[in-house]
């Protein structure tokens, strides 16, 4: 337990006890012990949806989005992409630089995920509607709400192309001399039709990315019918 979860635990223990006397307490005291403890209430939400290495959204984030997003997708006939991605030969990099320095590199990952500058290193542009989570270990995700299949692979592309031209530190050490991501794409419903279907297509595209050389992107096979 960290020091702010301390203080948050803290403040919320205090609230739960307040002794009778505290009904005498001044109006204006009261009404900043209410504004504090609903920033604390608002912050232990966000600790409980975000991943702590990355502060981007964590997996069970990641899960119930994916049920939102799919049932809102199947209700007004909308198309929705799965962009899954895994980096490269990652443990290549932690043996040679250090757990510390792969932690390090995964931060800079998730920034360049969310990255919105408008910039030409940043030509994949995330769009307010994108769930950019860590999916766990080295592996992240991104939904993309009302994008069907072709719309994804070009994103998804841009991705691996911005990540394989980052300058991240001693990115020399890797196999290919950059750090390389492996991206699978899958739709719905054009490859699958429920959450669990869909994420599984877009790690098998992905795994098949790293069968066919890494460093690239491919789309799920179309589902054959049944
Ligand atoms: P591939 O190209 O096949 O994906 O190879 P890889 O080395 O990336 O894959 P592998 O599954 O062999 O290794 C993944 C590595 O990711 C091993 C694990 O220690 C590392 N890893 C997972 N989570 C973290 C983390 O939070 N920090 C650091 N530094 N390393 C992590
Ligand atoms: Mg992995
Ligand atoms: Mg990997």
């Amino acid at each position: 337990m960290n020091t702010k979860h301390l203080l948050l635990s803290s403040l919320l223990c205090f609230a739960v006890t307040l002794p009778a006397s505290a009904q005498v307490v001044p109006e204006r005291e009261v009404e900043e012990r209410t504004k504090q403890l609903r920033e604390a209430n608002a912050e232990l939400e966000q600790l409980a949806l975000r991943d702590g290495l990355t502060g981007l959204y964590n997996h069970r984030f990641f899960q119930d989005a994916m049920t939102q997003e799919m049932s809102r997708a199947a209700r007004y006939g909308n198309p929705l992409s799965l962009v899954f991605l895994d980096v490269d030969h990652f443990k290549n990099y932690n043996d040679l630089c250090g757990h510390p320095a792969g932690d390090a590199l995964l931060r800079e990952l998730g920034k360049l995920l969310t990255a919105t500058q408008d910039a030409p290193e940043f030509r994949f542009r995330g769009r307010a509607s994108d769930i950019v989570s860590r999916y766990g270990g080295e592996e992240f995700c991104i939904i993309l709400p009302m994008t069907e299949g072709a719309g994804a692979t070009i994103r998804a592309d841009r991705v691996r192309e911005m990540v394989a031209l980052h300058p991240f530190v001693r990115r020399e050490v890797q196999p290919s001399g950059v750090i390389s991501v492996s991206i699978g794409v899958a739709s719905y419903p054009k490859d699958a039709l429920d959450k669990a279907g869909l994420i599984k297509a877009a790690d098998d595209a992905m795994l098949a990315a790293k069968r066919a050389g890494r460093n690239r992107v491919m789309v799920a096979p179309e589902r054959t019918a049944t």
